[in-house]
């Protein structure tokens, strides 16, 4: 019974397999997200900077996943909040 696992809930997520709402959970330590109703797990996609470096299998589920996930920005590293214009 260790839950060391931090896991926060991706509102409007649908999971890919089971096509559940809001069962999509982000595993910050594994660094993936699971659905709760089902054993789906997926990896975090590479950041853009690497669109297709792994060789996935399905790939169509893969970025079916990224579409729907979209919404859910924990953040972005390329958006430059410092526009100090003084
Ligand atoms: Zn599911």
């Amino acid at each position: 019974m260790n839950s060391s696992h931090r896991r926060r809930f991706i509102a409007g997520a649908v999971c890919p397999r089971c096509g559940a709402m809001d069962k999509i959970v982000w595993d910050m330590d594994a660094d993936r997200r699971e659905c709760v109703a089902c054993d789906f797990q997926e990896a975090r996609p590479q950041a853009d900077s690497v669109p297709e470096l792994k060789t996935r299998v399905n790939r169509a589920s893969a970025r079916l996943v990224e579409t729907q996930a979209q919404p859910v920005r924990l953040m972005d590293p390329t958006i430059d909040a410092s526009d100090g214009d003084d």
